[in-house]
């Protein structure tokens, strides 16, 4: 049986304090467990190991409890613009920062053209070619305010946007460049013909709207049009002329990347930078000139003697350019902090990147709610 005193000792251990372990550097075991280490051949520790049971024998408990996650999770907005968000997501696993960026890319829905009907085409693209580029345009449009067109229902004003696209080069002009500009919505749907509905009956058109989409509130100020207006779909030769109408439904890029509402979502763990030894004179001249990314600074000691000081290390990119100096290799240490992400969205326009990161937590909520009931 341990005394009280071991006891007492046990309860107050700290592997910081031992008079063994280096000041200012991380233990082993901690370090294990908190850092990806860079090496020359191969990076090291890679793995992940929030789950419960971790580390639950070692000196440092990492076993995961509810509470430890409330206490250490953050979010950090760095930037945000329409476009483009920087945050840090602080206290997670790499799995769960992952299914985010999964979610992001994949399955938040967004408006894109779906179907091109095409009743003059003389350029030289192809009508595949140009139904598939009208594809990747980005429309400006809030997905939520519409439905999914399913396979039993007619394209309406829920769940169809309809634009038109009627260019001709005229003679005389040397190449006309068709931009995203030219694609008019038509706010009552689609205006070809598609069979004669008889003298007594309306004709039928390729869409049925029992109402035109400018009543509605969100559209009434604020017609939709493809996020940007110089996007180039095709070049026009004197004579040549296009005229279609594009069909736009909602969907997910699981389906077809088109829908995929960002450029790209994507992450990096946050790098720390460790000088080990101190590096002075020529030797600190020679790192900071070595680094691409002017993660070191010089610092002046006086009497004509400098030393190198971490000054960035968020900037650092893991070049590895630091470590192929022989004399630098063994003086610093590159390693990448396992819980702490710096992610990055870039919307295509649908959605401002915050509003799609929301979007993409009650998505993943819903899921963890259907395995829950799926256990209960
Ligand atoms: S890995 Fe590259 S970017 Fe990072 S500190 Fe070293 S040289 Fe600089």
């Amino acid at each position: 049986m341990p005394t009280q005193e071991e006891k007492i000792f046990a309860k107050n251990f700290d592997i910081n304090k031992l008079p063994d372990v280096p000041p200012g550097l991380t233990p082993p075991p901690k370090l294990r467990r908190t850092r990806a280490v860079s090496k020359n051949d191969a990076p090291d520790h890679t793995q992940g190991n929030i789950y419960s049971g971790a580390y639950v024998a070692g000196v440092d408990d990492s076993t995961v409890k509810l509470e430890n996650f409330y206490e250490s999770f953050k979010v950090n907005v760095i930037s945000c613009t329409e476009t483009d968000m920087e945050f840090d997501m602080i206290g997670i696993d790499a799995s769960l920062a992952n299914a985010f960026r999964r979610i992001l890319i994949a399955e938040l829905p967004s408006m894109a053209i779906e179907k091109v009907l095409i009743a003059n085409n003389t350029s030289v693209i192809i009508d595949e070619v140009l139904a598939h580029r009208m594809g990747l345009i980005p429309i400006a449009v809030d997905p939520r305010l519409f439905e999914y067109l399913s396979e039993n229902n007619q394209p309406n004003e829920k769940n169809t946007i309809v634009f038109k696209l009627h260019v001709k080069c005229p003679k005389g002009v040397s190449r006309l460049n068709v931009l995203t500009n030219e694609l008019k919505w038509l706010p009552h749907g689609s205006e070809f013909l598609k069979e004669s509905g008889g003298s007594t009956s309306k004709p039928k058109t390729y869409t049925s709207f029992n109402q035109s989409q400018d009543s509605f509130p969100e559209f009434a100020d604020n017609p939709i049009t493809p996020t940007h207006p110089d996007i180039l779909i095709a070049k026009l030769s004197p004579g040549q002329e296009i005229e279609l109408e594009a069909h736009a439904v909602k969907g997910i890029g699981k389906t077809h990347a088109k829908w995929s509402p960002v450029g790209t979502a994507w992450y990096r763990m946050l790098p720390e930078v460790v000088l080990l030894e101190e590096v002075e004179d020529e030797l600190a001249e020679r790192l900071v000139n070595v680094c691409p990314q002017n993660v070191f600074d010089i610092e002046d000691m006086g009497k004509g003697r400098k030393r190198a000081t971490v000054a960035q290390p968020r900037k650092c990119t893991l070049c590895r350019e630091c470590e192929r100096d022989d004399d630098l290799a063994h003086r610093v240490d590159l390693r990448s902090v396992k819980d702490h992400f710096i992610f990055k969205i870039e919307s295509t326009g649908s959605l401002p990147p915050d509003v799609l990161f929301t979007e993409a937590v009650k998505i993943l909520e819903a899921k963890c709610e259907t395995v829950l009931a799926e256990f209960s």
